[in-house]
């Protein structure tokens, strides 16, 4: 074996130096004279295929991304051209901002939503599903149909739905095996969800009135796409940020953006302020169903003033009125204030729908003009 290296030497310091050099080769294989070890260094030795010098290897290593592609990437936002381009994106949004935008009948508020009834019906789709597979993971359970809980809660529905503006909508109702929780909520599309804590706290129909019409008013007031077009403006509008600041720094202030919370703050600034006035439109829309459904409109106050006894008492878990939700002195001033009109909607009703507010609310919202009850 030893023929095949012709390079073998005697001295120890010529040991040390095929160590350093941290070949793969053999410790038999080792180099004496100068020109040898230049020829060690610089080309691959023939006693191994291998390169031995680990500086050239370095030089000649073919990197993980090319210098092309990592180019790009550090100057990505930095030219020219990614400028014009996320000025024209900006500029894009702020035009599509401006087309959407429309004013809610109702309040007068401007609002950007780009998202149709159809839409959301279909966005929304499976979330009824998926919320009772939830609520039966979790060990919870639904109230039978013929429950007379269930049945007074459908009972209520029949008479909102032709005062709705969305009796088309394919209508179903869900009650929730849960005296601790006083909350419902109405999925687009119309799937009602109604935990039954709620029912103690309403203590009579009219009063659940006041909470399903305030439930439906958020369907048709189109308050889910409103909140989904704010969203898809958000993250269109960090993308851009991230995009102008350039790669690096983009992913940099992408990775600070996540770790200081951006998303739970982009949710604040967007729905925060937003979901008050929605709150506060469906309040007023519900109150106007419920009393062109002939139930007695007094009872929203009723029912709220019953909520602010309850949630000081604790005992019962409000969760939507946690998020939100004005507080319960604002909603009732408001319902207050709304009252005299609705007791005249309830005089002037047919209880049938036929002059349904919500209606109009909803061709209103559709030529974008104001409408009062
Ligand atoms: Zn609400």
């Amino acid at each position: 074996m030893l023929s095949r290296y012709p390079f073998r030497a005697a001295r120890p310091a010529s040991r040390l130096f095929v160590a350093a050099a941290g070949t793969r080769a053999p410790a038999s294989c080792i180099v004496s004279t100068r020109a040898a070890r230049q020829r060690f260094l610089s080309t691959t030795h023939p006693c191994s295929k291998d390169v031995y010098d680990p500086r050239e290897r370095l030089r000649n290593a073919r990197p993980l991304v090319s210098h092309a592609a990592a180019d790009r990437f550090s100057n990505a936002g930095r030219s020219r051209n990614s400028k014009r381009f996320a000025v024209a994106c900006v500029a894009a949004a702020v035009i599509f901002y401006l087309c959407n935008s429309e004013v809610v009948p109702v309040s007068g508020r401007r609002r950007f939503n780009f998202f149709s009834d159809w839409y959301l019906q279909l966005y929304h789709r499976n979330e009824a599903k998926e919320i009772i597979h939830l609520v039966e993971a979790q060990g919870g359970r639904f109230l039978r149909e013929g429950d007379p809980r269930v049945l007074l809660v459908k009972h209520v529905m029949k008479r909102l739905i032709p005062v709705s503006g969305v009796p088309d909508y394919d209508w179903e109702v869900f009650v929730i095996d849960d005296p601790r929780t006083a909350n419902a909520f109405v999925i687009p599309g119309g799937k009602v969800f109604v935990h039954s804590g709620i029912l103690n706290v309403c203590g009579n129909e009219h009063a659940l009135a006041a909470v399903l019409g305030h439930e439906i008013a958020h369907n048709t007031a189109l308050h889910a796409g409103e909140r989904l077009s704010a969203a898809w403006v958000g993250n269109l509008m960090t993308g851009c940020v991230f995009l102008l600041a350039g790669g690096m720094p983009g992913v940099a202030l992408f990775g600070l953006w996540t770790a200081v919370g951006g998303f739970f703050l982009r949710d604040l600034l967007f729905y925060l302020p937003m979901g008050r006035h929605q709150e506060s439109e469906a309040d007023y829309l519900g109150l106007m169903m419920m009393a062109e459904a002939c139930y007695d409109p007094r009872y929203a106050l009723t029912f709220w003033q019953r909520m602010e006894a309850v949630q000081r008492q604790g005992g019962v878990d409000v969760p939507e009125m946690l998020s939100t939700h004005p507080s319960n002195e604002q909603r009732i001033a408001q319902i207050t204030q709304w009252m005299p009109r609705a007791l005249e909607k309830r005089a002037e009703s047919d209880c049938r729908g036929t002059t349904a507010f919500a209606n109009q609310f909803r061709s209103a919202m559709r030529r974008g003009v104001l409408v009062t009850a």
